[in-house]
């Protein structure tokens, strides 16, 4: 693997258990494998752990067959709730949608939570590294809760979850401090979610936090999406979805079929892309954002421009984010490599929060990538209109893809095949889910869980069993500490 910003080269299990290259850059594979129709068509007719084990051994050559097996088994095993794992649906006539949320935290985080303790623990005993990893994660809501789940009771691991403590809805804020395991812990933060960012942030850059670890056998890292063991296990599900539309015969293999992606950090659709490097023929990746529209203005125009943006809040939380941090992986790919130019780029962001790309690489990107977004109305406008016409409930991001997936079709006249990235259960966003089906009105005066259930009163979508139990479960993990104190919380849950 190859550091963006032109760090010496690493096996791919060096590259999980660092997460960051020495020079700040994204390690990125040095050579795509290459797939043939042929492979991808035998695709066809696995269950999803196969067609994960075939793709993955391609990327992660330095793992052994039986490694893989066995992490791809616990990882994708008893907690979803289909065999399926990342079923493809028909929505109407004009698209299908990849459900990526049938994990346990309804979100398709677990796609590649759930594999990457595993992944990571292996890279560990691979490298020399025996200290047990304590994971660190500060959380807006979501990816705490899928971290947890991820980590909960694999051996050689701990994770440590910081949330604002008035900062998360009670869903999120219940999914988290419900969570059982041994290795597990949730502390509430006295401040907001950049108080915990900052928190964590200044713990992994303290010698003598880490010194204290080590005298304890204990070594900090990170879950964070610009690990490579993030990206790699969504690489598969596009393999998946160009499987079950092989197998349903949709099309016949060599049909291209665009993707339209619900855009925060970029992972998602970057690993579409990368799919594309190894031999799926996708046509058109299609980057589908919110009102903050900062990758629809540069995959148009090639600049890249945070100065003077708002940041707006929207119902799609996950995607309320102005630097997407894996943006810098298609940028490498872009310039044919060239570290050099990347840490020029992100240099320019951080100092004058502005880069620009050559006229050549942004042909090159619009080759490959259209850009569109959908404002909350409209977000609203889309769940009802595809709940009505093609009796498909989504949730808002998915319903950002959709309605931005509308758009492209109607503009560019594209018959290939269309596949919506669905990133959330409805159920996870179910208050803003049922307002938009039936009014704002109609969420007055209801916590989350009351919303949830008029959604499911009302539309007979069954409500997932992870959220319906919710308000019963025992509460486990009550800690809350001062934002200044975040280090010695860290000691007094993990040392004992
Ligand atoms: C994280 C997330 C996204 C954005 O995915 P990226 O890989 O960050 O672009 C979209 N939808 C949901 C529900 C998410 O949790």
């Amino acid at each position: 693997m190859l550091s963006t910003r032109g760090a010496a080269a690493v096996t791919p299990s060096m590259a999980i258990l660092r997460g960051l290259a020495p020079d700040g850059g994204l390690y990125v594979p040095a050579a795509f494998p290459q797939f043939t129709l042929q492979e991808i068509a035998s695709l066809a007719s696995m269950p999803y752990v196969q067609r994960a084990h075939v793709v993955l051994s391609r990327f992660l050559p330095d793992f052994s067959a039986k490694e893989l097996k066995d992490a791809i088994a616990g990882a994708y095993g008893t907690g979803f709730d289909c065999e399926a794992v990342a079923p493809l649906v028909r929505v109407g006539t004009r698209a299908h949608a990849l459900e990526l949320w049938h994990g346990p935290t309804l979100a398709f985080k677990d796609m590649a939570l759930q594999l990457l303790p595993h992944l990571l623990t292996l890279s560990a005993r691979k490298n020399g590294e025996e200290r047990e990893i304590l994971i660190l994660v500060a959380t807006s809501g979501d990816t705490g809760k899928a971290a947890l789940e991820g980590f909960l009771d694999v051996p050689g691991t701990s994770c440590c979850v910081f949330y604002p403590k008035d900062g998360v809805s009670q869903a999120q804020q219940m999914q988290m401090v419900t969570t059982g395991g041994r290795n597990t812990h949730v502390i509430a933060v006295n401040g907001n979610f950049d108080d915990a960012q900052s928190g964590v942030k200044r713990i992994f850059a303290d010698p003598a936090f880490a010194a204290k670890l080590d005298a304890e056998g204990k070594v900090l890292s990170s879950a964070n999406s610009i690990n490579f063991g993030r990206l790699v296990p969504q690489v598969v599900y596009y393999f998946s979805a160009y499987a079950d539309l092989l197998a349903s015969g949709s099309i016949a293999p060599g049909d291209e079929v665009n993707f339209c992606v619900p855009t925060g950090n970029f992972g998602d659709i970057l690993a579409a892309d990368y799919a594309r490097k190894a031999g799926l023929p996708v046509g058109r990746l299609i980057c589908a954002s919110n009102e903050n529209n900062v990758l629809t203005d540069f995959i148009r125009t090639g600049v890249y421009d945070i100065e003077n943006r708002p940041f707006y809040k929207t119902n799609t939380p996950s995607m309320d984010i102005l630097i997407s941090s894996n943006l810098e992986r298609l940028l490498f790919d872009l310039s044919g490599c060239d570290g050099a130019y990347i840490a020029r780029l992100m240099g320019d962001l951080s100092q004058k929060r502005r880069y620009a790309i050559s006229a050549e690489m942004l042909e090159a990107m619009q080759a490959r990538y259209w850009a569109g977004y959908a404002e909350q109305q409209a977000v609203c406008e889309e769940i009802t209109r595809t709940w009505r016409e093609d009796g498909y409930l989504m949730d808002t991001h998915t319903a950002v893809a959709s309605a931005v997936l509308r758009a492209y079709q109607a503009q560019s006249g594209d018959a290939r095949p269309g596949v919506i990235v669905s990133t959330a259960s409805p159920y996870k966003f179910g208050a803003s889910v049922l307002g938009a089906i039936a009014g704002s009105g109609a969420c007055e005066g209801l916590d989350d869980f009351a919303c949830c259930r008029a959604l499911c009163a009302r539309t007979g979508v069954p409500e997932p069993e992870q959220i319906a139990k919710l308000p019963s479960l025992p509460v486990r993990h009550k800690a809350v500490c001062g934002k200044a104190d975040m280090a010695q919380a860290v000691l007094d849950a993990v040392c004992g």
